[in-house]
C-alpha cells in the first residue's frame, strides 16, 4: 500500500518536502495549512534574495543545503518559467574596522564554493553599484532574486500533479502518535498518517507541543520592516547592497534589495516581536509564551543596546534612513516610504543563544523542523531532499 504523509505547512519548506516526498517517494501527500492561501507568512513577506552561500559556516547544514539549493532552485525556476535575476551583491565595509571581517566572509565564500567571488576597492565596488560609498567590498555576481511565493505556488501544483493535496484553512489542532501511525485533527477531521512533517514555521512550537515534544529550543518571532524606494531613488541601487553582518547574529542587517518587478526595498531591521504573527506593534497576542521562555529574556539581557537601536529604527524613519544612507548617500528622506514587512522565526536555546543552524527533530514518526530561518527559501528544496533522507519509508 501506498505510503501516507502529512506536511504541516505550506509555506516554501513544506511545499518542497511535500513534492520530494510524492515525487521521489511515491508517497500520498497532504499538505495542511491553517490560511486560506499558500505562502502567507515567511515565504510571502521576505527580501526574495537566492542567497549564494557566502555568510554560513563550512560544513554546517545551512552552507551545504544553500549551496545545494542554489542550483535546484535556479533549474526549478528555468523549467517552470519563474523568474530568476542574477543581479548581484555587493558587501560593502564602510569603515576600515570593517575590513577584516570583509576579507573573512570573501574567504568563507570561497570555502563554501560560492562562484566568481570577487574583492573590491572604493573604485571597484562604485563600477559594480555606482551610487553606493564603502572603503571595500566584496562582490557576489550571481547572487539572485526571484519570487518564492510565485516558487511556493508553482510547488502546490507540482504536489497535486503528483497526486497529493494541498488543504488550506487546515489549522492543525491536535497530533496523536499510535503504534500504527499519526492521527491528526484539522477543522474538524480526524486524518491518519504513516509520518508527519512538521514545517510550521512560526507555528512551531504549538504543533510541537500538540506532538508531545516541546524541545530545547523556541520560537522568537522577529518582525522585519522595510521602507520601498519612490520612483528616481530606484534607478539608485542596481541589485543588491548589504552591510558586513555583526556576526553575533544571524540577522544580515538593513540591506537594498532589488526585486522582481523593479522595487528596491530597504530593510529588514529585526525587532523583538510579542505575537508569533506579529506583523504590527500593537499585537502583543503571545507575550505570555514569548517571555515566559527563559531564553528570551537572557537574550534581551545580553543584546539590550541592539535591541534598543532595531526599536529605534522601527519607531523613526530617519534612523532607517541613515542605515541606508550609510551605502548610498543620496537617498533623502522623501525617497523612503513604508512598506509591508515580515515576521522571521527565530529558534532561541533556554540560555539565550540564537540557533544559527537549520535544525530537525526526528522523534518517531514526527519530523520537526525547529529552525529554518533565511535561507531557508534559497535552500527549499535542498532541505526537502535532505528531510526524505533522514525518514525511513513506513512499511504498510
Ligand atoms: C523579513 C524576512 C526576510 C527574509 N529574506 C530572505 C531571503 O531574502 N532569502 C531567503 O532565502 N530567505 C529569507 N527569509 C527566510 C525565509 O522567508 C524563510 O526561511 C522561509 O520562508 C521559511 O519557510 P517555511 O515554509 O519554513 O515557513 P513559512 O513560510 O512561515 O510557512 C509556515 C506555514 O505553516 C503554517 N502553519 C503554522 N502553524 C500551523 C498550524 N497549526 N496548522 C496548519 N498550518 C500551520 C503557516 O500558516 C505557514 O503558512 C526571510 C524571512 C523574513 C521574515
Amino acid at each position: 500500500m501506498t505510503e501516507k504523509i502529512g506536511v504541516v505547512g505550506a509555506g516554501i519548506v513544506g511545499l518542497a518536502v511535500a513534492r520530494e516526498l510524492a515525487g521521489a517517494r511515491g508517497a500520498e501527500v497532504t499538505v495542511l495549512d491553517k490560511e486560506h492561501q499558500v505562502a502567507a507568512h515567511q515565504t510571502g513577506h521576505n527580501s526574495g534574495v537566492v542567497h549564494a552561500g557566502i555568510y554560513y559556516p563550512p560544513g554546517s547544514l545551512k552552507a551545504r543545503l544553500c549551496r545545494e539549493g542554489v542550483a535546484l532552485l535556479k533549474d526549478y525556476c528555468a523549467r517552470h518559467a519563474l523568474p530568476y535575476e542574477e543581479v548581484g551583491k555587493l558587501v560593502v565595509a564602510s569603515t576600515r574596522a570593517e575590513r577584516p571581517l570583509l576579507r573573512a566572509l570573501a574567504e568563507r565564500a570561497r570555502a563554501n564554493g560560492v562562484p566568481g567571488i570577487l574583492e573590491l576597492d572604493a573604485l571597484g565596488l562604485r563600477e559594480v553599484e555606482p551610487h553606493a560609498v564603502g572603503v571595500a567590498a566584496v562582490h557576489s555576481p550571481h547572487t539572485a532574486i526571484t519570487d518564492f511565493a510565485a516558487v511556493a505556488r508553482r510547488l502546490a501544483l507540482d504536489v497535486a500533479e503528483l497526486g497529493g493535496s494541498v488543504r488550506l484553512a487546515h489549522p492543525v489542532r491536535a497530533v496523536r502518535e499510535t503504534a500504527g501511525g499519526v492521527e491528526v485533527l484539522a477543522a474538524g477531521r480526524r486524518l491518519t498518517f504513516d509520518r508527519l512533517v512538521v514545517c510550521a514555521g512560526l507555528g512551531t512550537d504549538a504543533v510541537a507541543a500538540m506532538a508531545g515534544r516541546p524541545g530545547d529550543v523556541r520560537i522568537v518571532p522577529f518582525r522585519g520592516e522595510y521602507y520601498a524606494l519612490s520612483g528616481a531613488a530606484r534607478e539608485l541601487v542596481r541589485g543588491l547592497i548589504y552591510p558586513v553582518p555583526d556576526p553575533r547574529y544571524p540577522f544580515l542587517g538593513v540591506h537594498l534589495t532589488r526585486h522582481i518587478g523593479g522595487e528596491v526595498l530597504v530593510g529588514p531591521n529585526a525587532v523583538l516581536a510579542l505575537a508569533y504573527e506579529g506583523y504590527g506593534w500593537r499585537d502583543v497576542r503571545n507575550f505570555r509564551q514569548i517571555l515566559g521562555w527563559p531564553g528570551t529574556l537572557r537574550m534581551a539581557r545580553r543584546h539590550w543596546r541592539t535591541g534598543l537601536r532595531e526599536v529605534r529604527g522601527s519607531l523613526a524613519k530617519g534612523a532607517f534612513l541613515h542605515a541606508a544612507q550609510r551605502y548610498v548617500p543620496e537617498l533623502t528622506a522623501a525617497d523612503l516610504h513604508r512598506a509591508a514587512g515580515g515576521v522571521r522565526a527565530q529558534a532561541v536555546g533556554r540560555d539565550g543563544g540564537l540557533l544559527d543552524d537549520f535544525a530537525l527533530d526526528v522523534h518517531g514518526r514526527v519530523v520537526l523542523v525547529r529552525n529554518a530561518p533565511s535561507p531557508a527559501a534559497t535552500s527549499s528544496l535542498a532541505i526537502a531532499r535532505h528531510i526524505a533522507s533522514l525518514v525511513p519509508a513506513s512499511v504498510r
